[in-house]
């Protein structure tokens, strides 16, 4: 087919090409599925809906307030929710609303080390969060890999945080949420999770829940969740406005009602509600048996996965994964991360580079590769073939200079994945 913009019309095929004969090990990207993406492609671009179902500032809202409202109805049966915002663009933009209702500038914040698994906006220095708030950070036990709650606990008692957040981007083990809850309660801090990347293991139950123990929970809706690229905030239990929260100079009614805000007009304009379509039609998704059966093969992928590397000889952080992903030390391979990960690439196999918990090289180099299997068992790859997929990455690793072998790896990379769909289970 021709199109007037021929050149980007071929750059897409390249990528969609380069999608389907790739295995796709990064554990922040999914495939979504064909009414994902046409939801996404749709007419509803072309709207705008500032404001929410039934109270907006412009006219011809009808339809896209049936869609939005479908969205949050979804999504709140699929968390157990009682209240939800599926507005936000992405994941940052959620966690800089929530961070926006509910913190004044400078105020003290307690989240997860960014080189130790967390998110930049927990606080990171070159984010907002670290800009506009005082972030303290906790980070993994150096021989376990495991979260020091114990370092949590005294960090918050010292320096008595208005919120702490939990959640990952790079923490391959579940989280005690009661543990966060008791010590928030004990100095009055406001508990954020941010489920972005377990968000689908999380609504099938295979992890503990956040929902029950945490005030506030941001997530991604592109990643675990299979839906388009966007942000989601929700809360089951209400709770006390506990700072005496006010938006300008009124008080709002509720503690959703004050988050809606800083969505919009607080940190967002129009609403894309293409995207929430995507993300009505992905939650819907995600409440069949079908997606549980996904999530379950997803968790069996990693476990299975995590363990071949062992075998191995590579060091997994914490030893092992309850969830989708795994963080690899590759220091006992003599490779840094940005090789493997460029190595891996021409080869077809593609994975991030990763700081691992104490590097001592930098964001730039890395010690280790973070790998997750929620895109490649969204193609159909069970557990049989993951020892298939890690041997492939272990003769890249160990022959890091040698061409050949990168050559006859991705021969065997293309024929395993060429001829299947991208979306398949
Ligand atoms: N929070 C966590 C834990 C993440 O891993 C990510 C993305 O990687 C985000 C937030 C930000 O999401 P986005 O890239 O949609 O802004």
């Amino acid at each position: 087919m021709s199109h007037r913009d021929q050149v980007i019309f071929d750059l897409i095929e390249k990528e969609r090409q380069r999608q389907l004969h790739g295995v796709e090990l990064i554990a922040s990207e999914n495939f979504v599925s064909e009414e994902v993406m046409k939801a996404m492609g749709s007419v509803l671009t072309n709207k705008y809906a500032e404001g929410l179902p039934g109270k907006r500032y412009y006219g011809g809202c009808e339809i896209v307030d049936q869609v939005e409202q479908l969205a949050i109805d979804r999504l709140k049966e699929l968390f157990g929710a009682t209240w939800a915002n599926v507005q936000p663009h992405s994941g940052a933009q959620a966690n800089s609303a929530v961070m926006l209702a509910c913190l004044q500038p400078g105020d003290k914040i307690l989240g997860f080390d960014l080189s130790h698994g967390g998110h930049l906006t927990h606080g990171s220095p070159v984010n907002f969060s670290g800009k506009l708030y005082r972030p303290y950070f906790y980070g993994v036990n150096k021989e376990t890999g495991l979260v020091d709650y114990d370092q949590m606990e005294e960090t918050a008692r010292k320096e008595k945080p208005k919120m702490i957040i939990c959640g990952a981007s790079a923490y391959s083990r579940d989280w005690d949420y009661v543990r966060i809850r008791k010590v928030a309660d004990e100095i009055g801090a406001l508990v954020l999770a941010d489920i972005s990347h377990p968000a689908g293991l999380i609504a099938t139950k295979l992890l503990n829940d956040p929902l029950e123990h945490c005030h506030i929970v941001t997530s991604t809706t592109h990643k675990t969740l299979r839906g388009p690229r966007g942000g989601i905030i929700m809360m089951r239990h209400n709770f006390e406005n506990p700072f005496g929260l006010k938006w300008n100079n009124g008080n709002l009614k509720s503690m959703g009602a004050l988050l809606d805000a800083a969505v919009f007009p607080g940190t967002q304009g129009g609403p894309l509600e293409h995207v929430i379509a995507a993300k009505a039609v992905a939650f819907g998704e995600a409440l069949t048996e079908n997606y549980a059966a996904y999530m379950k093969q997803v968790q069996r992928n990693a476990a299975v996965m995590a363990d071949e590397f062992v075998k191995k000889g590579y060091k997994i952080i914490s030893d092992g994964t309850d969830n989708h992903s795994m963080l690899i030390d590759l220091r006992s391979k003599g490779v840094t991360g940005k090789d493997a990960e460029n190595r891996l690439v021409l080869a077809d196999i593609t994975v991030n580079k990763n700081m691992v918990p104490f590097d001592t090289e930098s964001p730039f180099v890395t010690s280790g590769i973070r790998v997750g299997t929620p895109a490649i068992t969204t193609r159909g790859v069970q557990e049989n073939e993951i020892p298939v997929i890690v041997e492939f990455m272990d003769k890249v690793i160990t022959n890091i200079n040698d061409d050949s072998v990168l050559t006859s790896v991705k021969a065997d990379v293309n024929a395993l994945m060429g001829e299947r769909p991208l979306f398949q289970f």
